[in-house]
C-alpha cells in the first residue's frame, strides 16, 4: 500500500501519459453518477484513445451483466466494446470458469440480481435463487426444517434489493451443510449511492449477513481483490506497472491499485472528499488526485 502523501495531478499528467499504456476506469463516481454522465467524459476518453491508450472499465456493481452495462454506456452516448467492461457479476462468472466449476456438475445458488444470472447463463453454469426467491416468506411451524439442494457447490452473493430471511437461511444451509460449497462475494462495498440524498446499504450488508451466520469468509471477486486485474493482464498481455487505475473510492479503487501493483489516480467527482483523502487517519493514498477526469488535459488544450 502507498503511504506517501497524495499530490494533486497538475503538469505530471504528461509524465503519467508516458508511463501508462492502460487506463482502468471505475464507473460510478468517475464516468457517471447514477444515470447521469459526468461532464467532459466523452472527450477525455476520445483523447486517451487517440493517444493510443487502452481503456477498460471496472465496476463493483453486480446488478447488471456486461451486456447490461453495454446498454448503459450506449444510452449515455459512450462507444465502448463489451470486452472493455468488467463488472463484478462478470468477475463471479470468470472465477467459476477459472476454477472449472462446470466440471463438478454442481449448481450455483444466487443471492443477487439479474446481472449475475445473465453472466452465469453465458458460461452455461446452472443456477437458481435470484431476485424473487423466497418472496413468499418462510412459515416457521414446529418441527419445520427448510429443505435445500445438496448439489449446490457455490453461493454467489451480490447486491440484492430483494434480500430476505429465506435467502439468507438458504445460503447458510448450502455453505454450512454442502461439503466444499464455496461462498463467493461479488464485492463488499459498505455503502453505495443509490440516490444522491444519502448513503444506502451496499453489498457489504448482504455478504455480512451470510458471513455472520456461517462464520465463513467469502472469496471476493470484485475490487480490491486481484481477480479482475489478473484477468485483464493475462488476456490482453499488458504490463502491470504500466496500468493506471482511476477511481473515486479509497477502500476499493485506490486499494485495488495499491494491492495489485498499479499506479492510481483518485477523482474527487464521487464519494471521497479532499478533506477525507488528506486527513491523518487516511492510510490509502493514490499517486495523484484530480477534481474529475476532466482535469487530465487542461495543460494540453
Ligand atoms: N454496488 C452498487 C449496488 C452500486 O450501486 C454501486 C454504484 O453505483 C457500486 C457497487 C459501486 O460501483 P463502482 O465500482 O462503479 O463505483
Ligand atoms: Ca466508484
Amino acid at each position: 500500500m502507498r503511504m506517501a502523501n497524495s499530490q494533486r495531478l497538475g503538469d505530471p499528467i504528461g509524465q503519467m501519459m508516458d508511463k501508462t499504456d492502460v487506463f482502468i476506469f471505475d464507473c460510478d463516481g468517475v464516468i457517471w453518477k447514477g444515470d447521469s454522465l459526468i461532464e467532459g467524459v466523452p472527450s477525455v476518453l476520445d483523447r486517451l484513445r487517440q493517444a493510443g491508450k487502452r481503456i477498460f472499465f471496472v465496476t463493483n456493481n453486480s446488478t447488471k451483466s456486461r451486456k447490461g452495462y453495454k446498454s448503459k454506456f450506449d444510452s449515455l452516448g459512450l462507444s465502448v466494446e463489451p470486452e472493455e467492461i468488467f463488472s463484478s457479476s462478470f468477475a463471479a462468472a470468470a472465477y467459476l470458469e477459472q476454477t472449472r466449476f462446470k466440471d463438478t456438475g454442481k449448481k450455483v445458488y444466487i443471492v443477487g440480481e439479474v446481472g449475475i444470472e445473465e453472466e452465469l447463463d453465458l458460461i452455461g453454469v446452472p443456477h437458481f435463487g435470484g431476485p424473487s426467491d423466497g418472496s413468499k416468506g418462510v412459515e416457521l411451524k414446529p418441527g419445520f426444517a427448510l429443505p435445500h439442494d445438496e448439489n449446490v457447490g457455490a453461493v454467489v452473493v451480490g447486491f440484492d434489493r430483494m434480500i430476505n430471511y429465506y435467502k439468507i437461511q438458504y445460503a447458510q444451509l448450502c455453505i454450512n451443510e454442502n461439503p466444499g460449497c464455496e461462498f463467493i462475494a461479488t464485492n463488499t462495498d459498505a455503502v453505495t449511492h443509490l440516490t444522491d440524498a444519502q448513503e444506502w446499504a451496499g453489498n457489504g450488508a448482504m455478504v455480512g449477513a451470510i458471513k455472520g451466520c456461517t462464520g465463513v469468509e467469502p472469496t471476493i471477486v470484485g475490487k480490491p481483490g486481484p481477480l479482475m486485474i489478473d484477468y485483464i493482464i493475462q488476456k490482453y498481455n499488458v504490463e502491470r506497472s504500466r496500468i493506471c487505475m482511476v477511481g473515486d473510492r479509497l477502500d476499493t479503487d485506490v486499494l485495488f491499485g495499491a494491492n495489485n501493483g498499479l499506479m492510481s489516480i483518485l477523482t474527487l467527482s464521487g464519494v471521497t472528499t479532499e478533506e477525507k483523502l488528506l486527513s491523518p487517519e487516511n492510510k490509502i493514498n493514490p499517486d495523484y488526485y484530480v477534481n474529475s477526469i476532466n482535469d487530465f488535459f487542461p495543460f494540453y488544450t
